[in-house]
C-alpha cells in the first residue's frame, strides 16, 4: 500500500513537472514569436498613421471600423464579423482659444475642451477663482464664485507609485467639476490637466453634466500654463480670461465593434476574450490610448494562429467602439452575449498603455486569483510579477456576473499620463520592444486560461 501510494505521488508530480515544461517550452516559443517576428508595432504604425485619431461617430472612427476589419481577415481567423453600435457624437469644432489678460500684457494659454463640453457660444471673458479642492470651492461663498470661471488647479498626487492612483484622485475635477462650479454660479471651468509632467500639452477627457444643473462650458490647459496662471493670481486677483470654445453634441451615429475568432475544438461554445478600445480622443494619433490595447489584443490571436496553436475554447479578439465617451461597445458586446447565452470564461483588457509590462489584475473569484497567481513562475524570467485583485478595464466591465474573470494588462505606470488623451499621444512615443513585451505578456496568459481554464 505504502509503495502505491509513493508511485502515485511521483506519477502526479511527474506530471505537473512535465505540463510545467511544456508551459515554459510554449511561453519562450510565444515570446520568441512576438519579439523576432512580431506585427504589433507596424499595426500600430499603420492605426496611427493611415487612420490616425478616431472620436466615436467621425469619419476616422469609420476608417479605423474598415482598418480593423480588413486587418483581421488578413490574419485569416475563422470568423471576422462586426456588431452594430449607435455612438454618440461629440465635435469639438474650430481650435479653443483662451488667453490670460493680465492688464499688461495678453498670454495665450493651450487649451482643450472636455469631451462633452458646450460651446462657450461666442467669447467669455471672466475673472478667475482658483481652488485646490471641492473643499475650497464648497467654502466659497456663490457672491464669490457667481459669474466667474472656476480654475481648477490640483496637480496628481506624486507620492502614488502607481499614478492610476494619483489619477482617480484628481478624475473627479475633470468628470464633475464643471457642474460642482456651476451650482456655485461660475460661467466655466478650466482643469490643470491630469498630468504628472510639466509641459504645456493639455489633456482632454470626457466629462458629464449633472441633471438639473446649469451646463457651462469646461476646458483643460497644460501643466506648466496652470503654474503660470496661478502664480499670476497671487500678485493680480483682477486677471481675466478670454475662452472661446466651439464644441457641440451632434445625434448619435451608427458604429461598430469589430471582432475577429478562432473556434475552440474542443469546447467551441466557451469564449476567452481579449480586446482594447479602437475609438480614441480626437487629438494626437490615440497610440498609446489605446492604440496599442488594439494591437497587442490582435498579436495575441494572431501569435496562437501562427505557431499553431490550436486552442480548446474560441478565442475572440474584440476591437471595442467608444470607450473613450460612453461605453457603448462594451455594454453591446456584454448585451449580446447575454441574449445569445455565450459562456465567457475570461476577458482581458489592454487599456493602460504600450509600456513596459508588469503584470495583471484582476476582478475575479478568489479561487480565480489563485489560479492566476500559481502561474506567476512561469513569468518570472520575463519579469512579469504583478498578479493581484483589482480592476479589469472598462469595456469589458460590463461582462461582470461573478463567473466571468476580468483582467487588466498592467504595464508600468509611470509615463502613461505624460500622453493620455493628449495631443503628444502618437506612435514616436511607442517603443516597439515594450510594446512587444506586452503582446507576447497577454498571449501567454491567454495560452494558460485556454490549456487550464478558470473554473
Ligand atoms: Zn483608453
Amino acid at each position: 500500500m505504502k509503495n502505491f501510494i509513493i508511485l502515485t505521488i511521483t506519477i502526479i508530480v511527474s506530471f505537473q513537472l512535465l505540463a510545467q515544461k511544456e508551459d515554459s517550452l510554449m511561453l519562450r516559443k510565444i515570446y520568441d514569436e512576438v519579439l523576432v517576428q512580431g506585427e504589433c508595432y507596424e499595426n500600430l504604425r499603420s492605426l496611427c498613421k493611415d487612420v490616425g485619431n478616431r472620436i466615436s461617430g467621425s469619419k476616422n472612427a469609420e476608417k479605423a471600423v474598415i482598418w480593423g476589419e480588413k486587418l483581421l481577415q488578413s490574419y485569416q481567423f475563422d470568423t471576422v464579423f462586426k456588431q452594430e453600435v449607435m455612438v454618440p457624437r461629440w465635435v469639438r469644432g474650430e481650435k479653443e482659444k483662451c488667453t490670460l489678460v493680465n492688464g499688461t500684457n495678453n498670454i495665450p494659454l493651450n487649451t482643450i475642451a472636455l469631451g462633452g463640453s458646450i460651446s462657450t457660444n461666442g467669447i467669455i471673458s471672466a475673472n478667475i477663482i482658483e481652488v485646490k479642492s471641492f473643499d475650497e470651492l464648497e467654502a466659497l461663498n456663490s457672491e464669490e464664485v457667481k459669474g466667474k470661471i472656476v480654475f481648477y488647479n490640483v496637480p496628481m498626487e506624486p507620492k502614488h507609485i502607481r499614478t492610476f492612483n494619483a489619477y482617480g484622485g484628481c478624475y473627479p475635477y475633470r468628470s464633475k467639476g464643471p457642474s460642482e462650479a456651476a451650482k456655485k454660479g461660475a460661467t466655466a471651468t478650466i482643469l490643470r490637466s491630469l498630468s504628472l509632467k510639466l509641459d504645456n500639452a493639455p489633456h482632454t477627457g470626457t466629462m458629464s453634466y449633472e441633471e438639473g444643473v446649469n451646463k457651462i462650458p469646461c476646458c483643460a490647459i497644460g501643466t506648466l500654463d496652470a503654474e503660470l496662471l496661478s502664480k499670476q493670481l497671487i500678485t493680480n486677483n483682477n486677471i481675466k480670461i478670454e475662452l472661446e470654445m466651439n464644441c457641440k453634441t451632434l445625434d448619435d451615429v451608427l458604429s461598430y465593434n469589430v471582432i475577429g475568432q478562432i473556434n475552440g475544438k474542443t469546447n467551441p461554445d466557451k469564449y476567452i476574450i481579449v480586446g482594447g478600445h479602437l475609438d480614441s480622443w480626437d487629438i494626437g494619433e490615440g497610440a498609446h490610448d489605446d492604440g496599442a490595447g488594439i494591437v497587442h489584443s490582435i498579436e495575441v490571436l494572431r501569435t496562437l494562429k501562427k505557431i499553431n496553436y490550436t486552442p480548446n475554447n474560441s478565442l475572440r479578439v474584440i476591437l471595442y467602439m467608444n470607450e473613450e465617451n460612453g461605453n457603448r461597445g462594451g455594454e453591446k458586446y456584454a448585451e449580446l452575449a447575454k441574449n445569445n447565452s455565450e459562456y465567457h470564461i475570461a476577458a482581458l483588457e489592454s487599456d493602460r498603455g504600450g509600456f513596459v509590462p508588469r503584470g495583471f489584475s484582476m476582478d475575479g473569484t478568489p479561487s480565480q486569483l489563485e489560479k492566476l497567481k500559481s502561474w506567476k513562475p512561469l513569468f518570472i524570467p520575463y519579469d512579469i510579477h504583478y498578479f493581484v485583485k483589482g480592476y479589469g478595464g472598462v469595456d469589458i466591465s460590463p461582462l461582470k456576473n461573478g463567473q466571468t474573470s476580468l483582467i487588466g494588462l498592467v504595464p508600468d505606470s509611470q509615463r502613461y499620463f505624460d500622453f493620455h488623451h493628449a495631443p503628444t499621444d502618437v506612435f514616436e512615443n511607442v517603443h516597439k520592444r515594450e510594446l512587444e513585451m506586452g503582446a507576447a505578456t497577454m498571449t501567454s496568459l491567454i495560452y494558460l486560461i485556454d490549456k487550464y481554464g478558470f473554473e
